[in-house]
């Protein structure tokens, strides 16, 4: 029988190389690895053996993280950066090539839309779709498309892209699936049960959970034939065909741009980590908890949440993940204030990023959807009351009392 979820992360740093018997692996912070004989070294570099070199493509530390990453994921290996951003860049700008093809959710991360507006201006086209509905993906489908990339659920608004049906279209295709799933975390949901190909984890939000590290990673579910893939370099070619993809998302994404996760924050991720399913289970009850109370208060207008049964996507997400994340946004009535709202909380913060213990509010239009400007937010039916929400672990009692109190005072 295979041991649980939270059995395995808690076990994994002993079942591997212990130093000193310590429980934790210890935190590395050698710069260089040094060998006796320079046979060793060279084995090292060749990767005949499987030693560390320098500490820009990894320590033991990472590695542990990484250990535990490719466990949560199911994969046959994850590699580790030093931000969600950079996993997702190095997997775009190692993968893609100049005349390649694109299909990306158009419920993205901002920072990832803007990247791909980055990934356009060196030649690579991206088409943005709406990915609740695969008939859209399968649409925008060219022969030169080698990418597609979803979110699990979007941010702020919730929606749930076709996540099985794209799966199963992108292996009808054989093009390379790449889902983000920083916002359900592997514990509320693996990407490869829809097939996909590589799955990426800010490790800032939940999987940290602190608030107190950055990280991001890039696992391989083992399930695509990169050999197939036309834009593998020959160096990589050598090795085992299920290894050449990562192989190459390390070495020119980690070692040659050197966005590398430092042990010390690899260390923090990796605590954080052993409680992220008693996390997840509390924040994600009191996010339906919330949800439903403001969804009855008569000053809000809308509210987003995959658990409520008048969320387009809400069989979906019962389907597919064990619950239904902790983010929620909702909109005020018309003439409400979400600034003047948010003034009335005592326990939730005013600030943006999202997954951390504590409940954060952020009043959307004003903020991070400011830049783009009013246009571009009506397209994206984003109100200017919309305020998003990241449900924290506090009691839920507290939470469900400071926005009733703000509901009202507002
Ligand atoms: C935060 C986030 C990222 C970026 O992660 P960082 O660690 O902040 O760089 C990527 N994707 C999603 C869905 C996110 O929420």
């Amino acid at each position: 029988m295979s041991e649980g979820f939270t059995t395995r992360i808690l076990h994994s740093d002993r079942r591997g190389s212990v130093e000193h018997g310590a429980l934790h692996k210890p935190m590395h912070t050698a710069s260089a690895f040094g060998y006796e004989d320079a046979q060793t070294l060279v084995d090292v570099f060749q990767g005949r053996n499987p030693g560390y070199s320098y500490g820009r493509q990894g320590n033991p530390t990472t590695a542990a993280l990484e250990t535990k990453l490719t466990e949560m994921e199911d994969g046959i290996g994850t590699v580790s950066f030093s931000t969600g951003m950079a996993a997702i860049a190095a997997v775009l700008t190692t993968l893609l090539r100049e005349g390649d093809h694109v299909v990306s959710s158009g419920f993205l991360f901002g920072n990832t839309n803007s990247l791909f507006a980055t990934m356009n201006g060196l030649g690579v086209d991206v088409d943005f779709v709406d990915a609740t509905d695969a008939a859209n993906v399968e649409r925008a489908l060219r022969p030169n498309t080698r990418l597609v990339f979803v979110e699990t659920i979007a941010n702020p608004r919730t929606q749930v892209a076709a996540l099985a049906e794209i799966g199963a279209l992108c292996k009808a295709r054989g093009v390379l699936y790449v889902v983000d799933n920083t916002m359900t975390s592997p514990y509320l949901f693996r990407p490869k049960a829809v097939q996909a190909d590589l799955s990426i984890n800010s490790l800032t939000k939940y999987i940290c959970g602190h608030g107190n590290a950055l990280g991001g990673a890039v696992t391989d579910t083992g399930l695509f034939d990169w050999t197939a893939y036309p834009n593998i370099s020959p160096s990589y070619r050598g090795i085992k065909p299920a290894m050449q993809g990562l192989q190459q998302i390390k070495k020119k994404g980690l070692r040659d741009m050197g966005a590398t996760l430092g042990s010390e924050a690899a260390h923090r991720i990796a605590a954080g980590a052993e409680t992220l399913s008693l996390r997840m289970d509390r924040a994600c009850a009191t996010a339906d908890a919330l949800a439903a109370q403001l969804a009855a208060h008569p000053k809000v207008k809308r509210v987003y949440h995959p658990s409520l049964p008048d969320h387009p996507q809400h069989e979906r997400a019962r389907a597919l993940f064990k619950r239904g994340g902790a983010l929620l946004s909702f909109e005020l009535q018309d003439g409400l204030d979400p600034v003047r709202f948010q003034n009335q909380l005592r326990v939730v913060i005013s600030a943006t990023h999202l997954g951390d213990n504590r409940t954060l509010a952020i009043p959307v239009a004003q903020t991070i959807y400011w830049e783009m400007g009013p246009e571009r937010r009506r397209e994206m039916d984003i109100a200017d009351s919309l305020i998003r929400v990241s449900v924290g672990i506090e009691e839920p009692e507290d939470l469900l009392a400071d926005f009733a109190r703000a509901c009202d005072a507002v």
